[in-house]
């Protein structure tokens, strides 16, 4: 899940896990600072640069970007393990890296989310008071260039103010869709039902 900073992306995903328990997040790694109330290895695993750079250097991770100035990288070991053990992994990269994720697993589903008004984006992140004015105007510009990509993503999940709940019925009616289409049933289990 993609989408521009301040468009209510945390509460979705949060909102989503609570719905589906074989549904496991993958918790990104950063350079950024933590924000107050953010916690290491829920919200993101808080790294130096030079332990970054070590990680991505060994492989470590899935794909990696620069954002705003610092640095963000999927772990890789985590998605394996949990693909592996038959879960759905949720991630929420920025758009470069959401691109990179569905080059390497075709599979994944891109789903953009947006605010009902662009221009909510600005208060949202001045009400949080976590970044600067600078920072904000950044992110902003940020939020229309990612945008330019919204047609090579699957979804687009509209986050009405106010009504989290909706976005989280549209993002439960595109996991259950998913998980019904024909390819990501094995053919062992194909052949067992035509079997029966
Ligand atoms: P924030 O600093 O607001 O937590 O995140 C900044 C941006 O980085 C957001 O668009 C967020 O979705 C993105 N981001 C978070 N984790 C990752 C990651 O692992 N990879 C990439 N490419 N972007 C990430």
């Amino acid at each position: 899940m993609s989408g521009p900073s301040g468009a209510g992306k945390d509460t979705l995903v949060d909102g989503l896990r609570t719905r589906h328990e074989r549904l496991l997040y993958s918790v990104s790694a950063t350079t950024r600072e933590p924000r107050p109330g953010e916690r290491e290895g829920t919200d993101y695993f808080f790294l130096t640069r030079d332990e970054f750079e070590r990680r991505l250097a060994t492989g470590g991770f899935l794909e990696h970007r620069e954002y705003n100035g610092n640095r963000y990288g999927t772990p890789r070991s985590f998605i394996d393990q949990a693909l592996r053990d038959g879960y759905d992994v949720v991630s929420k990269p920025e758009v470069n890296g959401a691109l990179a994720i569905k080059s390497k697993f075709p599979d994944a589903v891109l789903i953009f989310i947006v605010p009902d008004k662009f221009s909510h984006l600005r208060s949202r992140l001045e009400a949080r008071r976590t970044e600067t004015n600078e920072q904000i105007a950044a992110r902003l510009e940020i939020a229309h260039d990612e945008f330019t990509f919204v047609r090579r993503f699957d979804y687009l999940v509209i986050n009405e103010e106010a009504q989290p709940q909706r976005a989280v019925d549209d993002l439960e009616a595109i996991v259950r869709s998913e998980r019904y289409r024909i390819h990501r049933y094995p053919d062992t289990r194909l052949k067992e039902l035509e079997d029966s």
